[in-house]
């Protein structure tokens, strides 16, 4: 069932979650540990992040360094196919514009099709880690809104070679991200919104925000997404803060500000137990917030830690 739909028949705020594949060579037990303890909250949809490559570079015995290209964290389509299968769980494979060409993009979407996936969450992707900027491949998709129109055309029965004849369209339900806290390669939060409406009126169906810790974001996000017509879902990313590195780390990596009294609360914690405490008893108020707020679901950033996510569900579920 699609995403849309989930939404559609909610009778009030829906659980759903996000994992990321393990690292190559961990097998899928991981995956399943990891989402066992969250079936009582029944998730509607699980959404599984999709890794490109990275350079790593590796010492010769000539003393020269050998640049190598390895994907840490494969097998995205794979375990979407594994969870529909094992859970009758709606999986949402993310596709990415970088490391694909448009070709590879179609075919990657064909096999998500015969494999009865028909959700997929839309994003550029970032650059590759040792690079300072995105670049797509040469015959790639440049921008999220690419990635949108190719699968709207697909769902449209049109594919890249437009002489195929008696072609079955698919019916992919497209989900996109957004930036309560603008996304930080945009010049302002204007120009951001700007180009998160072209990506709706280029046909996705739901937006599912970055990760924030003060509500007021989000809630102001909504508003000027609806003040300039877009009308679509728009699902709240939820992160539970367990360690006390992300208070530095987490603004850094997702580009974000974590509010002070969060933050003074973190520093008085003297483990990272207590810092869970904190992170879990915070999250309990802001998704309880957002309920009361008719969010239409909370989509909760994994990462690893299902415990906290389960403690958190329990006391808003
Ligand atoms: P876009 O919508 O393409 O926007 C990128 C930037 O370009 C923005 O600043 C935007 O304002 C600007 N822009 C957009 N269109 C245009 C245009 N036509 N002309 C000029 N400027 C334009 N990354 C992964 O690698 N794998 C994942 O699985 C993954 N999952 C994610 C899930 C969610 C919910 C979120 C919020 C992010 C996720 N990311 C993931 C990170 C994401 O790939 C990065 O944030 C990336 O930098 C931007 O992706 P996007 O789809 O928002 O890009």
């Amino acid at each position: 069932m699609k995403v849309t739909e989930h939404l559609k028949q909610a009778k009030g705020t829906l659980f759903s979650i996000e994992i990321l594949p393990p690292l190559k060579g961990k097998g899928i037990r991981s995956i399943y540990e990891g989402i066992d303890p969250l079936l009582e909250f029944r998730p509607s949809f699980i959404d599984v992040t999709y890794h490109r490559e990275e350079y790593v570079y590796k010492h010769r015995e000539n003393g020269l360094l050998e640049k190598l290209s390895i994907r840490k964290r494969p097998g995205t389509v794979g375990i979407c196919a594994a969870l529909m299968n094992k859970y009758k769980i709606d999986a949402v494979p993310h596709i990415i514009c970088g490391g694909f060409t448009k070709e590879e993009t179609e075919n990657a979407l064909i096999d998500l099709n015969f494999l009865g996936i028909d959700n997929v969450l839309a994003i550029r992707g970032d650059a590759i880690k040792s690079e300072s900027g995105f670049t797509p491949e040469p015959d790639g998709n440049n921008y999220a809104i690419d990635l949108v129109n190719q699968a709207v055309k697909m769902n449209r029965g049109k594919f890249m070679d437009e002489e195929l004849m008696d072609v079955s369209p698919t019916d992919f339900c497209i989900g996109i991200a957004g930036y309560p806290e603008k996304h930080f390669e945009a010049p302002s939060m204007k120009s951001d919104l700007k180009y998160l409406k072209q990506k709706i009126d280029a046909g996705s169906d739901y937006i599912v925000t970055q990760m924030f810790f003060d509500n007021k974001k989000y809630f102001e996000f909504v508003r000027a997404c609806r003040d300039i017509g877009i009308t679509v879902p728009i699902v709240p990313g939820i992160k539970v803060l367990t360690t006390k590195k992300q208070i530095n780390l987490l603004p850094k990596t997702f580009h974000i500000e974590l509010p002070d009294e969060l933050i003074e609360a973190v520093e008085k914690c003297e483990s990272d137990k207590q810092v869970k405490e904190t992170g879990i008893e915070w999250c309990i108020n802001q998704c309880r917030e957002l309920v009361k707020n008719n969010a239409p679901c909370l989509h909760f950033y994994t990462m690893g830690n299902s415990d906290a996510v389960r403690r958190v569900a329990s006391n808003v579920f």
